[in-house]
């Protein structure tokens, strides 16, 4: 028997369950693995809730954890019992002392990263790899916007800019946030409780604006981050902290300044194990440069049974950077 965290009906934190489960042994291609430290997503929220719904009920939660391979399936060759993975995308049931995963959704975890950095870091990392050298190429110098900076992506993309020497414009909602999101390297912050974004955007680029806007927050900021843009810059709405983006009028885009719109997930990025591999690699050497540092508070690290509790602050926007749950306790 392990323990894991269900949910049979979607909803708001409370409808999440801590049972028991006999785990199934790994099928065709898959790994089984006893997770060390799990990855708490905001998308994990969206899938609780029913915005992304889960094929199934009863259904597990949560795609990210990192830990050591104790079985292994038919056709996998590349991974032994006794290996120490992490993994993202894996399907749900990610919280869970025992998890089969895709084979090649799991890589080989390198000695000097520990499971709660990778846990914390990887497909936080891998999404801000994507965004940064893939969905829009930054260049050194170049000014852009990233909203949510404080947040477990957002402290990521902050020290990824700056490692690329470009000029990061965080948003955050509280005076600490922004101490935070400076630290971590964004060139300037709004705190957006208190000022008009797209105006200060417009003031700390002398009224040029930016190029590119990386929008997690979709309803709340999209008519912000569309004024942010300038002529033909590129809106990548990535995210729907405060509810899905509908019911546009492409007109906008026109009204704006003939803007881009793109709408990506790391699955249209790391599509194969391939893709896995050389993302987790600059993402690997980037944590151990020391570029990118990232630190869990112990106010944010959760034992496994008290996801429901987890989901509640970070929905409430007090954490800061990435959150973990610690199955065993
Ligand atoms: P965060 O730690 O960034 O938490 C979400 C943050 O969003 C909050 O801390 C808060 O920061 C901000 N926010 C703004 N408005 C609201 C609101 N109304 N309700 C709640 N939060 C709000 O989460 P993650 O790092 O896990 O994920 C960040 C975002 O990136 C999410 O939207 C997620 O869906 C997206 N994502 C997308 C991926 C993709 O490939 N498309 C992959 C991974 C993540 P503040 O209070 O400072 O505004």
């Amino acid at each position: 028997m392990a323990k894991r965290i269900q949910f049979s009906a979607t909803g708001g934190p409370d409808v999440l369950e801590y049972v028991d489960f006999t785990p199934a042994d790994p099928g065709d291609q898959e790994i089984q693995v006893e997770n060390r430290a799990i990855g708490i997503n905001y998308i994990d929220t969206y899938v609780r809730s029913g915005l992304y719904a889960p094929a199934t009920l009863p259904s597990g939660l949560g795609t990210e954890a990192a830990g050591v391979v104790t079985k292994v399936g038919r056709g996998v060759s590349h991974l032994k019992a006794g290996d120490r993975v992490v993994y993202a995308q894996s399907g749900l049931g990610a919280y869970s002392e025992v998890h089969n995963v895709p084979a090649d959704k799991a890589a080989p975890l390198p000695q000097g990263i520990s499971f709660e950095l990778a846990a914390a870091s990887f497909l936080k990392g891998l999404t801000v790899y994507y965004l940064l050298r893939q969905t829009h190429e930054v260049q050194p110098g170049e000014v852009f916007l990233f909203h949510a900076a404080a947040g477990g992506v957002g402290l990521i993309a902050c020290q990824w800019a700056k490692a690329l020497g470009a000029k990061l414009i965080g948003t955050v909602s509280s005076d600490e946030k922004a101490e935070r999101a400076k630290q971590a390297g964004a060139w300037a912050v709004i705190n957006s409780q208190r000022e008009d974004i797209a105006a200060r955007v417009a003031e700390l680029t002398q009224g040029e604006k930016v190029g590119v806007v990386f929008d997690s927050v979709g309803k709340e900021t999209w008519l912000d981050s569309l004024n942010s843009l300038k002529r033909r810059g590129l809106m990548v709405s990535f995210g729907n902290a405060s509810g899905p983006v509908t019911g546009v009028d492409l007109g906008i885009l026109n009204q704006k300044g003939s803007l881009f719109v793109t709408r990506p997930s790391l699955n249209g990025y790391v599509t194969n194990y391939q893709e896995l591999l050389s993302a987790s690699q600059e993402l690997f050497a980037m944590l151990a440069s020391g570029a990118i540092h990232v630190e869990v508070p112990e106010s944010q690290k959760f034992p496994l049974s008290e996801a429901k509790r987890a989901h509640e602050l970070l929905q409430s926007r007090r954490t800061q950077g990435s959150s973990l749950l610690i199955p065993g306790h």
